[in-house]
């Protein structure tokens, strides 16, 4: 009879212990240690979702011996979006700064309203917040300048 190989059934490991866990948001029977806001994302890299069984085994061996996983911002990136999950960090939440807004309020008036429009759309993966804030400073100066745009045509139609 052979030994079935715990650790190649592990569903994924403990990224504090290299204990062996049923899946990666579980709390750690060895250590008790429960993934939270950004250690979700690392503890995603370390289970089964990311990694092969002999990959995992590996981990695991390589966390006991000491090893701090210190996964890259582009594989954390990866596993934010595999798992479906918002930004947490408190930067990505953060709203425009008074200046940005002066900023932006100022380049959709005096240039144009794709300012914000582009705005929006750079930051609405990252910083939902601020773009959500960019595009409402932007839509009532567009809406604005098409209604300016409008009678301004009206009116020379209708001059003398
Ligand atoms: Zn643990």
């Amino acid at each position: 009879m052979t030994q079935p190989n715990k650790e190649l059934l592990a569903k994924a490991i403990c990224h504090r212990c290299g204990g062996l866990k049923a899946g990666p948001l579980v709390p750690c029977k060895a250590c008790a240690f429960v993934p939270s806001a950004q250690e979700r994302q690392v503890a995603w890299l370390f289970s089964e979702h990311h990694l092969g069984a002999e990959e995992l085994a590996y981990a695991a061996r390589r966390v006991r011996e000491g090893d701090r996983p210190d996964p890259s911002s582009a594989l954390k990136e990866l596993a934010r979006e595999a798992m479906g999950a918002q930004p947490v960090s408190d930067a990505a939440l953060a709203p425009l700064g008074a200046r940005s807004m002066l900023l932006l309020t100022a380049g959709n008036l005096l240039l144009t309203p794709l300012t914000g429009v582009a705005l929006w759309f750079g930051m609405r993966q990252d910083r939902p917040t601020a773009a959500r804030q960019a595009l409402l400073v932007t839509a009532p100066i567009a809406l604005g300048m098409s209604v300016l745009w409008f009678a301004a045509v009206v009116a020379s139609r209708m001059g003398p």
